[in-house]
């Protein structure tokens, strides 16, 4: 029983006893408001200053001016309000205290994008289960998940057999295959790898997420094994085969794969992921991210990660929009996993995850994968999560 109803409860059996009815002090109407932030909801088209009103831990109003009790406030003026953010390649798995940390960053749902195979999966899913918010893990083909010598370096280590039977075992937590297919990390073996990750996906009906760049192979013929609801992490990762040409031309492939529904993610990460140059060319192309993702680890504070917000706000200067910022980290990311189907929005009825940001203005520095910087006159940084219509206690 929730706390409301108890409430609802105890003052309907006190008057009863009574033998009178009895009005009690008016229970408040919601048990959470955030007040007077500019609501971006691209899910809903909205943009504009409102409040949120939320009781038993789901939305319950969206309206300007809220005049109704609330347990508690947030006093949102000056601040951006929307759907919690869903981080879609992230590592918080490798660690109990991943998931926490996220959650102050803003991040109401995330997924673990192959820090281990079917060898370890279990020490993911331990993580994934004690989480405070939504986290899945997609299952990286290499058994022995992310390891230094490369994953898929020895081809036997995309064991089709162990790769069955952990998902099989574990269908309510891996929501993915993952294939990380560099040079470094699979070799030749990277359209292998990709065939095998995708023959075990179909015969489940799930995702691959492909880690490109720097492939042996070229990237059209990877592309070619890629189906609807796949997603493409590392899409501004530099040559050789990124996913634009020498002359700013995107790879006719890669328009192919996105025209059935493929998905392009950033995955910003440490380490050849993305350069400014290579950035630059695909978004005068147009060729815009369908969602933003950190590529997070316990260090990513110290790195030119250092949250989800950060990552959101380094194509602001290309001049992407706020809003579709927000959509790329909220409603886009939600329909890509079914696990965060009701997510991604603030909805009447939807359940309360809330982020509540701080546009800034000013200069910020942005960094690259190679020590590359630009210049952003806005970015955005955490100021507070709501998860399940509870305020996350900030450490
Ligand atoms: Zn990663």
């Amino acid at each position: 029983m929730n706390r409301r109803r108890f409430l609802y409860t105890a003052v309907s059996s006190a008057a009863m006893f009574a033998g009178t009815p009895r009005v009690f002090g008016a229970a408040a109407k919601y048990d959470l408001l955030i007040k007077g932030g500019r609501v971006i909801d691209p899910s809903l088209r909205l943009d504009a200053v409102c409040d949120v009103g939320i009781s038993e831990a789901r939305i319950a109003a969206v309206e300007t001016n809220i005049t109704a009790e609330a347990v508690q406030t947030v006093d949102a003026r000056g601040k951006i309000v929307t759907p919690g953010l869903i981080d879609i390649h992230t590592h918080c798995a490798r660690s109990g205290e991943g998931p926490g940390m996220v959650l102050q960053d803003g991040v109401t749902g995330w997924i673990d994008a192959g820090s281990q195979g079917a060898d370890h999966i279990a020490d993911a899913i331990a993580v994934a289960k004690t989480s405070p918010q939504q986290g899945r893990v997609l299952i990286n083909i290499g058994r022995a998940g992310v390891v230094s010598d490369g994953d898929t370096m020895d081809i036997n280590r995309a064991d089709v057999g162990a790769l069955r039977d952990a998902i099989a075992r574990n269908r309510d937590f891996i929501v993915g295959i993952k294939a990380r297919l560099s040079r470094d990390v699979a070799g030749s073996n990277d359209y292998e790898v990709l065939r095998r990750a995708q023959e075990v996906a179909t015969s489940f009906n799930l995702p691959v997420m492909i880690h490109m760049g720097q492939t042996v192979s070229p990237l059209p013929r990877l592309m070619s094994l890629l189906k609807s609801g796949d997603v493409v992490t590392h899409m501004f990762a530099p040559p050789p085969n990124s996913i634009v040409d020498d002359s700013g031309k995107i790879e006719p492939a890669v328009m192919a794969a996105r025209q059935r529904g493929v998905w392009f993610d950033v995955g910003n990460g440490q380490n050849g992921h993305i350069r400014w140059d290579t950035v630059e060319m695909i978004v005068k192309a147009r060729f815009w991210p369908d969602t933003f993702s950190t590529d997070w680890n316990t260090n990513s504070r110290q790195t030119g990660v250092i949250d989800l917000p950060n990552c959101m706000s380094k194509l602001l200067g290309y001049g992407m929009t706020v809003p579709d910022a927000v959509a790329r980290a909220t409603v886009n990311a939600s329909r890509i996993f079914p696990v965060f189907k009701d997510r991604g929005t603030l909805k009447v009825g939807a359940p309360a995850d809330i982020a509540v940001l701080e546009l800034r203005e000013g200069n910020f520095e942005f960094l690259d994968n190679y020590k590359g910087t630009i210049t952003g006159r806005q970015r955005l940084f955490p100021f507070a999560t709501v998860l399940a219509g509870k305020r996350v206690t900030r450490t």
